[in-house]
């Protein structure tokens, strides 16, 4: 009886791994999942049919399916199959073969293109093939060998992940007890935790990400070993890194998701300064909002630039380090562009925010002091910037958050769609005394924490 119930608890700490073959899996009815087939995308039944009839086995899987269970509208659909790659092709007049490493078919519907991918395994090896199938932490290097049905279910990352849906059938096929966890609402890892993280620490992103969006709580055992192996996330490649942070941040769940990151101590490793920003209540205010927003557009299927995102998290910091910086002399433009690559540079380190995005972060920045340094010239020319909506949006958002003149925002507001007779009413005329005493003054920094003069309108 003790002996039993040591083993049941052992079992149920390591989780091990389960081999692909002879896994049974637990089969669900209509009656029981309840997915409508017009929730489907037509593109992905057909091109299920169509792999079945020429004697195939076709799945709905992934991420389709969970969301599907939780009566959300998938983003994609992704199909599985035990046809090769070639045979997939040769099935499809309007289909590619796509990726080096492990090739996928890209199938096209009209505007839909439905990636099928031929069940793989995690392969499981001989020691020494396993070694030359991973680095020295043991992150998998290659996984790209064929396999069962089972394999394919028991190599993907969470339970909520390995989920078959046979739109023919209208059946899911469960390998992994993923199903009740979606009912729970939780994020159970496949497998042996620790291992798995070893094989891609990414996992440990997307169970935060997951968990984020979804509104799930991650399992204990799936989180415990996150604290001792976050440092692995250093060896991922800072492209991937970079990829799976965009998607956390675009994911429309941002907020929740940082909240999540934060829970597991994974937001230090990526995002340095956000602790920093979270912790001073005038920061937070201002990236919790810009997070918001996001959210926000996204769920309204508005467009949303990471550069915005990215200067908001690092405004705060870099207005800190400006000042700093002017503390110690530097004339104000000058600590200005210190500051800005410095606050770059730093977060370069961790998250390797590409530095495509670096002119548009600081052209956001730049354009702040000009819409509270305005003469009559200076705001029309301010209005012809090639990106004068997303400098006032800006803005706004600072406004908003309480770091800038909400008077000097709602003139802009105004002053920017008003017509030429409006405008010209709402600029004092310029005088020449005026304009030689601005010239002689000093160029501000930006403020980050003290506001701009309260005055209602750009000077003239
Ligand atoms: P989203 O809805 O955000 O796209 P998703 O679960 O579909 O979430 P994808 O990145 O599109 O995420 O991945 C598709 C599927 O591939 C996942 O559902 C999962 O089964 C598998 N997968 C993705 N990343 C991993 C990984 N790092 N390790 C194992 N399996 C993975
Ligand atoms: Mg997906």
């Amino acid at each position: 009886m003790i002996r039993r119930l040591i083993d049941k608890v052992f079992a149920r700490k390591t989780r091990p791994r389960p081999a692909g073959l002879g896994v049974a899996a637990m089969r669900y009815q209509r009656a029981q999942h309840q997915i409508e087939r017009s929730e489907l995308s037509d593109a992905a039944i057909r091109c299920c049919e169509q792999l079945q009839k020429a004697g195939h086995k076709a799945f709905i899987v992934g991420g389709a399916v969970r969301d599907l269970l939780l009566g959300r509208h998938p983003k994609d659909f992704d199909v599985a199959t035990d046809a090769t790659p070639e045979q997939v092709r040769s099935l499809f007049r309007r289909s590619r073969i796509i990726g080096r490493r492990f090739r996928l078919v890209h199938v096209m519907f009209g505007q839909e293109t439905i990636e099928v991918s031929t069940f793989r395994s995690a392969h499981v090896a001989s020691s020494d093939e396993e070694s030359a199938n991973t680095d020295e932490h043991g992150r998998l290097l290659r996984d790209n060998v064929y396999g069962t049905q089972a394999d394919d279910a028991i190599r993907r990352d969470f339970t909520m992940n390995a989920l078959f849906y046979d739109p023919s059938a209208e059946e899911i096929w469960d390998f992994t007890n993923g199903f009740k966890d979606i009912q729970k609402k939780r994020v159970v890892i496949i497998g042996d935790p620790e291992a798995r993280y070893r094989e891609d620490p990414v996992r440990m992103l997307r169970a935060a990400r997951l968990a984020g969006k979804l509104g799930f709580s991650i399992d204990a055992e799936t989180e415990r070993p996150i604290a001792a192996l976050k440092s692995l996330l250093a060896n991922v490649p800072e492209a991937r890194l970079f990829d799976e942070m965009l998607k956390l941040l675009l994911s429309g769940h941002a907020l929740a998701c940082i909240e999540k990151l934060r829970g597991l101590g994974l937001h230090a490793p990526l995002l340095p300064s956000i602790e920093e920003v979270l912790g001073a209540p005038r920061s937070r205010a201002f990236a919790t909002l810009a997070l918001q927003r996001t959210d926000e557009r996204i769920n309204d299927d508005r467009g949303v630039s990471p550069a915005f995102l990215f200067a908001a998290l690092f405004w705060f910091p870099m207005c800190e380090r400006a000042k700093e910086l002017e503390a110690r002399g530097e004339r104000p433009l000058t600590a200005l562009h210190r500051a800005m690559d410095e606050v770059l540079d730093e977060q370069r380190k961790s998250l390797a925010i590409p530095r495509r995005f670096d002119g548009n972060i600081k052209e956001l920045w730049v354009a702040q002091s000009r819409f509270t340094q305005q003469s009559r010239a200076k705001a029309f020319r301010l209005l012809t910037h090639p990106r004068f909506r997303a400098c006032y949006d800006f803005y706004a958002l600072r406004a908003e958050a309480g770091d800038a003149s909400p008077e000097v925002a709602a003139w802009w507001e105004k002053f920017q769609f008003a017509d030429d007779g409006v405008r010209e009413a709402m600029l004092l005329p310029d005088s020449g005394p005026k304009k030689r005493r601005r010239r002689r003054k000093k160029t501000a920094a930006p403020t980050g924490g003290v506001p701009p003069a309260a005055d209602a309108e750009p000077e003239s």
